[in-house]
């Protein structure tokens, strides 16, 4: 049974992105794939294993749950890393199955100990500090009692990663406070030094801090968006762009978005089309049908705004984008015809459609368009 719209991840467009971002980094970094939330969209069953192929074997994702899902996708070399939620009975999963994970207040890691007594292998912890951002973090008493209790327990654990995350390192309005944070972080990391606790990896960079600040990157970066061929903000771009002669973007688009015209028909002059009065047709117009809408991750904000390619022209949807199905205005189109492809994303011919011009539109930014991708439609991968 053929799926109402198919996502397709570009093997090439994988390869190609980190590979400059391996370039980029330098071999002494160790880079972090992060594939929370389905791999941005992509798909951690599909964009996984092309990773590995390029050299990646070490993944980040945000619950134990993810971990569970990667850990049966993963090849054995790969670790993994949790940095955020995982539940009190899930913390004897993962120091069995030696996933990483971030420990982010004291009370945590006492339980962590008495699990890595039960199983008897150490805890694979990375300590997260607060340096500013005021999220999660260990502030400083804590992180007080957290010296105790690694350095009373010290067979219990492996102090993997001292870690933290920056507020913001995509825009310039962020600086002064990222470079307090960046400071902060190097204070605590000579503190617990000190103290005979000294990590495998330093790490606080994502996407746009590895690229902005090579000064951050430390032992490790932990890249999401870059991977998938879009930069985190468009001054993370040029400021990157800038300084080299081609100004070409090194990146490219993983995600292509797809699916066929349903059915065609025409709408008199005067009448309204879809459901209330968004959409006046003001001349004769022919519609078409397609089967994908906000269920399918198609915004709902996109109504009367979005763009779709077919037959190798942009055409406009017209009316509300529906639960189901959307509207495209195909009168320009003589030719078009029921099955005939329409991408959402992508290129079809000498056009293209990037989430970042359809997100745009809508006021969206790249992450929260590719993650609303439902994990339902299927992947498939392409060259
Ligand atoms: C999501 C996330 C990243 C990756 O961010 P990108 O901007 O996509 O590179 C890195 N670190 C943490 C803690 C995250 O939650």
């Amino acid at each position: 049974m053929a799926d109402t719209s198919v996502i397709e991840i570009s093997e090439v467009a994988v390869t190609g992105n980190i590979r400059f971002l391996q370039g980029q980094i330098g071999e002494n970094v160790l880079i972090s794939s992060v594939v929370k939330s389905n791999a941005y969209g992509h798909g951690m069953k599909s964009f996984v294993p092309i990773a590995e192929h390029a050299g990646i074997d070490h993944f980040s994702v945000f619950s134990a749950c993810e971990a569970r899902r990667l850990m049966e996708i993963k090849s054995p070399g790969s670790r993994i890393m949790i940095m955020g939620w995982m539940d009190d009975d899930d913390i004897e999963w993962a120091v069995e199955n030696e996933v990483e994970f971030f420990v982010f207040d004291s009370i945590r890691l006492e339980k962590v100990a008495c699990m890595a007594e039960n199983t008897g292998k150490p805890a694979l912890i990375h300590i997260e500090m607060e340096t500013g951002m005021n999220r999660t973090g260990m502030i400083n008493k804590e992180l007080k009692k957290t010296v105790e209790v690694i350095l009373n327990n010290r067979s219990f654990f492996e102090l993997k990663g001292l870690c933290t995350h920056l507020a913001g390192a995509e825009s310039i309005a962020n600086h002064v406070r990222v470079q307090k944070q960046i400071s902060r972080f190097h204070r605590l990391c000579k503190w617990f030094g000190k103290r005979g606790l000294v990590p495998e990896y330093r790490h606080i960079a994502s996407s746009a801090a590895a690229m902005t600040y090579p000064a951050a990157r430390l032992d490790m970066v932990r890249i999401g968006i870059l991977q998938y061929g879009y930069w985190p903000s468009s001054e993370t771009f040029i400021q990157f762009i800038s300084k080299k002669k081609d100004k070409i973007d090194p990146l490219s688009r993983v995600i292509s978005w797809k699916s066929r015209i349903m059915t065609l028909k025409k709408v008199k002059r005067g009448e309204f089309v879809s459901y209330g009065t968004i959409y006046l047709a003001q001349e004769d117009k022919r519609i078409a049908v397609i089967p994908v809408g906000y269920s399918h991750g198609y915004s709902r904000s996109l109504s009367n705004q979005g763009r779709v390619l077919i037959n190798g022209h942009r055409v406009g949807v017209i009316g509300l984008v529906n639960m189901n199905m959307l509207i495209a205005d195909v009168t320009k189109l003589p030719d078009v015809k029921a099955g005939d492809e329409v991408v959402m994303i992508g290129s079809q011919e000498d056009l293209t459609i990037s989430v970042a011009s359809f997100s745009e539109f809508s006021n969206q930014l790249n992450y929260e368009l590719l993650t609303r991708l439902p994990e339902g439609t299927p992947r498939k991968v392409v060259n």
